[in-house]
Formats: structure tokens, C-alpha cells, sequence
């Protein structure tokens, strides 16, 4: 009687184990030509060889194959907002009116639980079609877009990272009205999603702006609380929120300050954007180990600025890579690893294929302090594994004649590539296509 929680799949496997030196590395990755994963439980259980395992294989365990294709650990998207599916491609903003003129006016639908429901059932759908197996999504201040999202995620066994957003000034008061109520519902939906299955919670402040002194200090009194909990927030995306982020804190020393002086910075905390940053803020991050995320797509649409990668890198800051849906414009990490490489060159700077590709898989996980878990083909790591297709369109299959190697194809998937190349995505070892 073979075991059935026990199913293999077979393909060419890529996972890395470090990040990448630079172009070339060889030594950051493992690489099969035709191996097979054994998942048990939704667990990896076994990686080789397929001449290897296959022979060892229980008979008759159910075997999927994926002849030609690329298997890579599942995307993680460390920054998406899950109620903005419907504000993404919205014209004409820079982030102040963007956020005052769409993201505000959709984000007070989510009061409605039928709205948030169908919404993050679309949402789950989306990731999954791009590969995505694990996001940091911000919800709304309405704690039933959150549960909304936890609930749809825990029934798939998708690992969902998430938490409403919480405001309290300098927001419509549709969005203002749960906040005499937010830091208690956060706490209610920590006791109730945080560590439940797949589930974790991160403690939202939306930005600094939008609240008072007295409600970041009960969020960073939250996140004490709750050590494992996440963190995640925006930090230096623009030059106008910079600036009124001086008007509102004048006695801080920066952006960055604020958030250090109410206990929100930390290996935990993801700082979306980090663009327009003073060099006491740089150490800031490098110091309390913050991570600073990357959205590149977001940032060019937004027209907020170039994330300097180097910079960041050679002061030892975390870094992440994010789409940052709705400022972003694709759900897609191959398009966003496409924009970061072009965000790169603007400055004189590379992002090589493995760079990218760790970065979307291992690297986010690290940024996480997931990486035991997601992120990597290892024994013992969920089965999130994205199956990709660099010939999924006649372009790319007649640029793929002329490709030579392991990071030729990952380059042309990062630059040609989106949900097309998409073949299959498992989601704890079971098919989500
Ligand atoms: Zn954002």
C-alpha cells in the first residue's frame, strides 16, 4: 500500500545557498539536471538525482513531470498590498495624491467582509498564477480585510504574512474610524492568526504620518509583545512625504529616527522603499538590522526614485525585493527582478540573473528569517516550488536557440519572462494551477 501523502516531481531543480558573489558563481547554488523532489506531508522529504532516487522511490508513488522545465523555490513577495488589486494601473499620482486621490477611496470597501472575502480569494488566485507562494501583504485599518486574508490562506495552506494597517491622522475617516479600536484588534488578530498553521502577523503602521506619537508608541509596545511577530512599514519613498514627515515630527533627526525611537526597527522590520536616505539613516538600518525592500516597479510608476542597491549592500543593510502591488505594476517577481535590473543600470549598477533569482527565492526568505522554512529545495522546507518555462512565448523560445548556460536562461526569464512562464506552482507540494 504506498504511502499516499508521499508524491514526487521531476524537473531541472535550481535552489540556492548563499547569495551570489556576482555573475558566475557557481559555488551559491545547487543545480539538477533532472532531479526529483520527494514531498511528504507538504514537506520536502528527499532531493537528488532522479538516476538516484527515482530507483529508491516507494512503487507507485504518484510522480509529476515537468521534462525541460525550470523548478525554483516559490517567489516571496515581501511587500504587496492585498486591497489594492483594484488601485493597481491608476493614473497620474505622485504618492500623497496617489494615496489621497485612489488608494484611500478603495481601501474603505474592505469594511465590507463579503468585499474583503472575494477580494483576497482573487488576491491568493494571482500570487499563485505568478508563482508567488509566500507574501507580506498590508490589509487595511478594517480588521475583517485581514481576516479575510488569513482565513482564504489558511484553508489553501499558503503562507501568508499580514496585518492591517493602522491609522489614526492624515487619512479619510472611513479609514480613521476603527482607530480607537486598531491596536486592540491587531492584538485579537496576533492571538488569532499569528503561528496558526502557516499564518504569521506583522505589526502595520501604514506610515509615520499617519499616526500620532501615542499610536506608534502602542505599536512599537505591540511588537515587544509579540517578539515573532513582523513588522512592516514605508519609509523615504518620496520627497513631498519626506518633507511632511519633518513637519510632523520636527524633533526627530529623521525619517528613519522616528521609527528607531518607538521600538519599530529590528531584524523583524521590513522598510519599504528606502530610497531618499541621509547616511545616519543608513546606519540606522545597518545597526538595528532593518531590512530595507526593493520595489522597483512601484518606485518608477510612482515616480518616487532609484533604490541604491550598492549603496545599501556595501553598508551591509538586509535588502529584499518586492512588487509593492498597487504603486506597483505587476504581480510578477520576474517582471519586478526586470525593473530592479534596469533601476541598476541607471545608476552604473548590475543585477546579475543568480543575484535575482536568490533574491526572490533564499534571500527574501533570509529577509524573513524564514529561510528554514521557505525559499530553498531542501529537506525540511515547505514544497512551494514554482515550475518555469523560459520558452512560454515564440520571443523567448527563439532567444533560448541561442542560450548557453544555467544563468543565460535565468536572465531571460527575469527579462522576458511574467505569469506566461508560469507552468505550475505548488503550494506545500500540491498543484495550485
Ligand atoms: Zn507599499
Amino acid at each position: 500500500m504506498p504511502d499516499l501523502s508521499v508524491r514526487a516531481i521531476r524537473g531541472r531543480l535550481l535552489s540556492f545557498l548563499r547569495a551570489p558573489r556576482g555573475a558566475g558563481d557557481a559555488e551559491s547554488y545547487r543545480y539538477l539536471e533532472d532531479g526529483i523532489v520527494v514531498v511528504k506531508d507538504g514537506r520536502i522529504d528527499a532531493v537528488g538525482a532522479a538516476a538516484d532516487l527515482a530507483a529508491r522511490l516507494p512503487a507507485g508513488t504518484p510522480m509529476e513531470q515537468h521534462p525541460d522545465a525550470l523548478i525554483v523555490p516559490g517567489f516571496i513577495d515581501p511587500h504587496i498590498h492585498f486591497p489594492q488589486t483594484q488601485v493597481i494601473a491608476s493614473y497620474g499620482a505622485q504618492l500623497l495624491d496617489w494615496l489621497n486621490r485612489y488608494t484611500f477611496i478603495e481601501e474603505q470597501k474592505y469594511a465590507d467582509p463579503k468585499h474583503a472575502a472575494h477580494n483576497a480569494e482573487f488576491f491568493l488566485d494571482e500570487l499563485a498564477r505568478n508563482g508567488t507562494t509566500t507574501a507580506v501583504a498590508y490589509c487595511t485599518a478594517h480588521p475583517a480585510s485581514a481576516e479575510a486574508l488569513f482565513a482564504a490562506a489558511h484553508n489553501r495552506n499558503v503562507g501568508m504574512i499580514a496585518g492591517n494597517a493602522v491609522m489614526n491622522r492624515n487619512a479619510p475617516p472611513g479609514l480613521l474610524a476603527p482607530a480607537a479600536t486598531a491596536i486592540a484588534d491587531s492584538r485579537d488578530l496576533i492571538r488569532r492568526w499569528h503561528g496558526k498553521g502557516r499564518q504569521r502577523y506583522a505589526v502595520t503602521p501604514r506610515f509615520a504620518i499617519t499616526s500620532t506619537d501615542a499610536q506608534l508608541a502602542e505599536l512599537g509596545a505591540l511588537l515587544a509583545e509579540f517578539p515573532t511577530c513582523l513588522m512592516q512599514t514605508h519609509l523615504d519613498e518620496n520627497l513631498d512625504e519626506i518633507a511632511l514627515i519633518k513637519k510632523v515630527f520636527p524633533n526627530d533627526a529623521s525619517y528613519t529616527a522616528v521609527y528607531h525611537r518607538f521600538g519599530l526597527l529590528g531584524p523583524r522590520s521590513l522598510m519599504g522603499h528606502c530610497i531618499h536616505l541621509e547616511e545616519s539613516e543608513v546606519a540606522l538600518l545597518h545597526d538595528t538590522r532593518s531590512v530595507a525592500v526593493f520595489c522597483p516597479t512601484s518606485n518608477l510608476f510612482i515616480g518616487s526614485g532609484l533604490f541604491d542597491y550598492a549603496r545599501l549592500k556595501a553598508a551591509g543593510v538586509r535588502i529584499a525585493l518586492a512588487t509593492d502591488v498597487g504603486g506597483g505594476t505587476s504581480y510578477s517577481m520576474l517582471r519586478t527582478a526586470a525593473e530592479a535590473y534596469k533601476v541598476m543600470q541607471l545608476q552604473g549598477q548590475n543585477l546579475p540573473a543568480l543575484s535575482a533569482f536568490d533574491l526572490m527565492t533564499r534571500g527574501n526568505a533570509a529577509a524573513l528569517g524564514l529561510e528554514n522554512e521557505i525559499g530553498s529545495i531542501t529537506p525540511g522546507a515547505f514544497a512551494d516550488l514554482v515550475v518555469l518555462d523560459a520558452r512560454a512565448t515564440p520571443a523567448m523560445a527563439h532567444r533560448m536557440e541561442t542560450i548557453r548556460d544555467i544563468e543565460e536562461e535565468l536572465f531571460v526569464l527575469m527579462t522576458m519572462g511574467d505569469d506566461r512562464a508560469v507552468r505550475q506552482t505548488y503550494i506545500a507540494g500540491k498543484p495550485a494551477l
